[in-house]
């Protein structure tokens, strides 16, 4: 239910062009395809993505030797299902059931990483787990506070040093509290500026290297926070990310304040990445697991 009431804006104008473009037409001509290509790209589905959609539907048409504009709308809708089908496989978040889970949250700042990682925070604690938040973003004035506001919200322990400390140092002691502390879950905030993009990326490096160094098998999760309204720069900061750490996810958030929810299918089409999961809203509970059969039944209902 909130899954689609947060996807109502794109929802409402995507239906409403797709519906007029293939039942409001006698044929299907290049026209046609143009105006999709046009509503696919204004939903933000990317050029790329677009134009690999409307070839495929080109060759469908030609192979059954379709006529009927209606009928390329289960078309259009069963070839995005395929693209976002490797979400659904992938996108559970993966858990150390034997001990402490460790998950790094990257990504520029304003996404939405803080306001994730309270959300997540607060979704774990709800299912019985013992969370705590590190403050790995000692750089952005203002971070460490709103982290330990989120973890005062939810009720969770933060672990943080001083603003310009070593980021590190600060995932270490994080590992080092939730360990002794016996804790389930640890959600890592890190830095997100992109000013200075060379030493940004050795410090997820070397985030990374100690997370790995002090718990077997982490980060059991390295998520990547992209805004849903920032459309393509979306995933040029992913690629830019990706070539620092081995993403293994990404969040989508903002999802609710755009119409452009086409986005996801370029994420995960052209990124090969699942999307594990995506936010609706500011509140601790607007954030959910992607579900690609809601997705599409909110673009072509
Ligand atoms: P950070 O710099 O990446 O840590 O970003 P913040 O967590 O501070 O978020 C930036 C702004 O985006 C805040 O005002 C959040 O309330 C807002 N925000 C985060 N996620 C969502 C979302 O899913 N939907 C909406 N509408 N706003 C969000």
């Amino acid at each position: 239910q909130k899954f689609m009431a947060g996807l109502s804006k794109t929802s409402s104008t995507f239906v409403g062009a797709v519906n007029d473009l293939f039942k409001g037409r006698s044929k299907i001509d290049e026209d046609l395809y143009e105006e999709l290509e046009e509503i696919l790209i204004g939903a933000d589905v990317g050029v790329k993505t677009t134009m690999e959609l409307v070839e495929r539907l080109r060759a469908e048409v030609k192979e059954r030797k379709i006529k009927d504009p209606a009928e390329l709308q289960p078309l259009l809708s069963e070839m995005i299902g395929e693209m976002l089908a490797g979400n659904e496989e992938r996108n559970k978040l993966n858990i150390n059931e034997d001990g402490l889970t460790v998950i790094l949250f990257v990504g520029v700042n304003g996404v939405g990483k803080t306001t994730t990682i309270g959300k997540l925070a607060h979704r774990f604690k709800s299912e019985g787990k013992k969370v705590v938040l590190a403050a790995g973003d000692t750089f952005r004035a203002g971070a460490i506070e709103q982290l330990e506001t989120w973890g005062k919200r939810v009720g969770v322990d933060v672990i943080k040093h001083q603003a310009g400390a070593d980021p590190a140092a600060v995932i270490y002691d994080g590992i080092q509290a939730a360990k002794s502390r016996k804790a389930d879950i640890l959600l890592c905030d890190t830095a997100g500026r992109l000013q200075n993009k060379v030493n940004l990326m050795e410090e997820l490096k070397k985030i990374h290297r100690v997370a790995q160094r002090e718990v077997p098998g982490a980060p059991h999760e390295v998520l990547i926070v992209l805004d849903a309204t920032t459309g393509q720069n979306a995933l040029v900061q992913a690629q830019q990310f990706g070539e620092a750490v081995n993403v293994s996810g990404i969040v989508l958030t903002k999802l609710d304040g755009t119409a452009k929810g086409g986005i996801v299918i370029a994420i995960s089409h052209e990124l090969g990445l699942p999307v594990k999961l995506v936010g609706l809203g500011e509140k601790a509970d607007d954030l959910q697991e992607f579900d690609s059969a809601q997705f599409l039944h909110a673009l072509f209902k």
